[in-house]
């Protein structure tokens, strides 16, 4: 005879067999041990026959139909969701970026510009960045960065060219 403590380890092997069981009938036959303990548990197989019935459940189960206005009612609501929209996620940052005069976001263009001056040809650094890996890591921002700071280094030079031009007895202050 049995004692309670192997029955309740056998019952946990039996239980981890219970899925084998559920898919494949032939699965108990192939593992006697699992049979008899079924045999002798009633726990174990009212275990199986209630996962049996679930099973059972899902598969007579069937996904409702939807309603014969639920698409006309989904494509009219998007409709609404994209005419309420005010803009799209570009143009807010835009506009924030544009516009906005917190103070939070002037040390990040700060740091921004000055990872340009040491990323571009602008820096006194420039020779030392100008693996490729480096320069294709750049994001499409810091681009537009490096472009604006190229932009402003343009006219600063043609400022110079202009003061240099009126004063002709000045050498050139570069
Ligand atoms: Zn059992």
């Amino acid at each position: 005879m049995k004692n309670e403590m192997d029955l309740k380890t056998d019952c946990r092997t039996c239980r981890s067999h219970l899925a084998d069981v559920l898919v494949d009938e032939s699965y108990v036959s192939a593992h006697p041990e699992i049979a008899a303990h079924m045999v002798a548990c009633a726990e174990c197989r009212t275990e199986l026959e209630d996962l049996q019935s679930t099973f059972a459940l899902l598969d007579a189960w069937t996904a409702p139909e939807p309603s014969p206005y639920f698409d006309a009612k989904l494509h009219a609501r998007l409709r609404e969701a994209q005419a309420s929209a005010p803009e799209g996620l570009w143009d807010r940052v835009c506009s924030f970026l544009l516009f906005s005069t917190g103070r939070r976001l002037r040390p990040a263009m700060a740091g921004a510009l000055a990872l340009v001056l040491v990323l571009g040809g602008g820096g006194t650094f420039a020779g030392l960045y100008q693996h490729p890996a480096v320069v294709t890591q750049a994001s499409p921002t810091v681009n537009d960065l490096k472009i604006l700071d190229n932009n402003a280094q343009a006219l600063q030079q043609m400022d110079q060219l202009l003061d240099s031009s009126d004063d002709d007895s000045a050498p050139p202050t570069t």
